[in-house]
């Protein structure tokens, strides 16, 4: 199987900024693992900001565009770098793609996008994507990583997208404000009702960062992709996820003449 796993910010670094130790080593243990048995990945990193912070030593995150993108350029390094320490461990190359929002867009940069994505899948290394913050304004960005992941799933033509979040997946109200919300775990087409679930029509429900993942399930499940949100807590959950077994929110990707109540 070929798939993208997203990790958040707040899956790889504490609430200080500096790193989760714990989780990212479990993180990329896992992810070794799978690619030792086979599977294809490519993953779309966050963190580049929230660990120029840590390691700046900075007591918020920057908030002006010259104090992220400076963050990010810092940050950016020390993630490579604990990622090439973890990964060479296991003797896994990893490989670093930065892109802007241009690099997807214009047909012929977004054609060397895939063709250097390939050629990282036939080397057998792991592509770890994010946005070149430091060059990216807001303004001109794609702006955050569930949608660039969905971008890369498309691109990689994947089978699969993994969101590794801080939220089990989609609820059918806010779990944070209702103890009686409940997890939906499957969502065969994106409808009105569903975007109303993730804040996207007017409801409470922005939190999580929802609306950008419905973004990037719109993407995935239009080219045939499968889109699951799980919580990255725990990053062997992933096993779980590759096993076939029910986790979080499953959005099945949409299969040509089939329609997924008898597929
Ligand atoms: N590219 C940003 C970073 O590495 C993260 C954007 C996002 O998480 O959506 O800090």
């Amino acid at each position: 199987m070929r798939a993208v796993i997203k990790v958040g910010t707040s899956t790889l670094t504490h609430g200080t900024g500096q790193l989760n130790i714990r989780r990212v080593e479990e993180l990329c243990r896992v992810m070794s693992d799978l690619k030792n048995a086979g599977h294809e990945l490519i993953m779309v990193s966050s963190g580049a900001i929230g660990m120029g912070r840590g390691k700046l030593g900075l007591h918020e995150r920057p908030s002006d565009i010259p104090g992220k993108q400076a963050a990010a350029a810092v940050g950016q390094c020390e993630l490579m770098y604990v990622y090439d320490k973890q990964f060479s461990e296991y003797h896994h190359n990893v490989a670093q793609i930065l892109v802007t929002a241009q690099d997807v867009e214009d047909p012929v940069r977004r054609q060397n996008f895939e063709n250097t994505l390939f050629r990282l899948l036939e080397w057998n290394a792991l592509p770890i994507i994010n946005e070149n913050d430091t060059v990216a304004t807001a303004e001109l960005g794609i702006g955050d990583n569930d949608t660039l992941a969905g971008v890369s799933a498309v691109c990689a033509r994947a089978d699969l997208l993994v969101l590794l979040s801080d939220i089990d997946g989609l609820y059918d109200a806010d779990p944070r404000k209702n103890p009686d919300a409940k997890l939906i775990p499957e969502v065969p087409e994106i409808t009105p009702e569903v975007e109303a679930l993730a804040g996207g029509s007017g409801s409470s429900l922005g939190t999580g960062g929802m609306t950008t993942k419905l973004t990037a399930a719109r993407l995935a499940t239009e080219a045939g992709i499968d889109m699951i949100i799980a919580n990255g807590d725990h990053p062997t959950i992933l096993y779980d996820i590759f096993d076939g077994k029910p986790v979080g929110t499953h959005f099945l990707g949409k299969r040509e003449g089939s329609n997924h109540d008898n597929a």
